[in-house]
């Protein structure tokens, strides 16, 4: 069993699902979406952050990389990736916290332990835990499935946040031990669908329509994003719920795009090409939401 990477163990979250929630952010996904605002989630090995605005240039970190990792150019600190061994030297000698490694790797019984801490708000809210990404089903599927199995055994809610790209063995595994799927759905446009996301989206709908013949609850969560989905005419809205409407699956989240985490494309030296998306107006958040509620679907407005 491979212990998967952690981006971060969120603490009461309310936009992960029911209640007050522990999320837990695995790194690694197959997706490459365009909008994407967790970059240092896309890949699966640990990563090194810099962040320019807090660097002082006063190259410790460069002078005590043990692996010559780090070198300057044109006043600003670059990283050698290909060097670099994540030892934690540079983030030692960074006074200004500038430097960060995203990317941990905890055993099921110490993240059981994290989940179980907050009990309390788990039991005064309805709320539990929710694995997400990154792309959860992607990581060592059995480590996953005891992270649920525990949870369940300990009277925990469980959730899974997926985009849907793997194999359905891996739903199978551990559909006893999850309570609710958040399933994304992007485009029902296969071609524009690769476009933005680097990958075909048929094993996601093929997957989505055999998990809703499962005895299991789904609640769908489509980013609402002008420039990818959302149009004049609701072509590619009126495609989804065409698609959604013979399966068993009542409940629909729409996520407005917003770029809040445009930012740490800088921290990765990455470049974000999804700056001419817009999130819709909230006139249009509301036809789209009439056009899933007239269609008997329960919508929200939010995670
Ligand atoms: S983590 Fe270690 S090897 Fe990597 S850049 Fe920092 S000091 Fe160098
Ligand atoms: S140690 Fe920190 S502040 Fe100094 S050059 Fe490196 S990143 Fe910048």
């Amino acid at each position: 069993m491979n212990n998967p990477l952690v981006i971060n163990i969120q603490k009461c979250s309310i936009h992960d699902g029911p209640g007050i929630r522990t999320t837990i952010f695995f790194k690694g996904c197959p997706l490459k979406c365009t909008w994407c605002h967790n970059p240092e989630s896309q890949k699966y090995t640990k990563e090194v952050l810099y962040n320019q605005e807090k660097c002082t240039q006063c190259n410790s970190c460069m002078n005590n990389c043990p692996n010559h990792a780090i070198y300057k150019e044109n006043n600003r600190i670059y990283l050698h990736k290909e060097k670099c061994e994540f030892c934690e030297t540079c983030l030692d000698y960074c006074l200004n916290n500038a430097r960060e490694i995203v990317g941990k790797t905890y055993t099921v019984n110490q993240l059981v332990h994290e989940i179980e801490k907050d009990m309390i708000f788990y039991e005064e809210s309805n709320g539990g835990v929710t694995l997400s990404g990154g792309e959860v089903m992607t990581s060592d599927i059995f480590f996953i499935k005891q992270i649920l199995k525990s949870c369940k055994d300990k009277g925990i809610h469980t959730t899974i946040d997926t985009c849907g790209f793997t194999s359905f063995e891996n739903f199978k595994e551990i559909l006893p031990y999850t309570d609710l799927f958040l399933y994304d759905v992007k485009l029902i446009d296969n071609e524009k669908h690769l476009l933005v996301t680097d990958v075909d989206n048929k094993l996601i709908l093929d997957n989505l329509e055999r998990l809703s013949k499962e005895d299991v609850s789904i609640t769908i969560r489509i980013p609402l994003i002008e420039g990818v989905n959302v149009d004049k005419d609701n072509t590619e809205i009126i495609k989804i719920i065409q698609f959604l409407l013979p399966l068993n699956i009542k409940h629909i989240n729409l996520l407005p795009y917003h770029d809040i985490g445009v930012y740490k494309y800088t921290k990765l030296n990455k470049e974000y090409y999804g700056t001419e998306f817009k999130a819709p107006s909230e006139e249009k958040l509301k036809e789209i939401s009439s056009l899933f509620e007239n269609n008997h679907f329960i919508t929200k407005i939010g995670g």
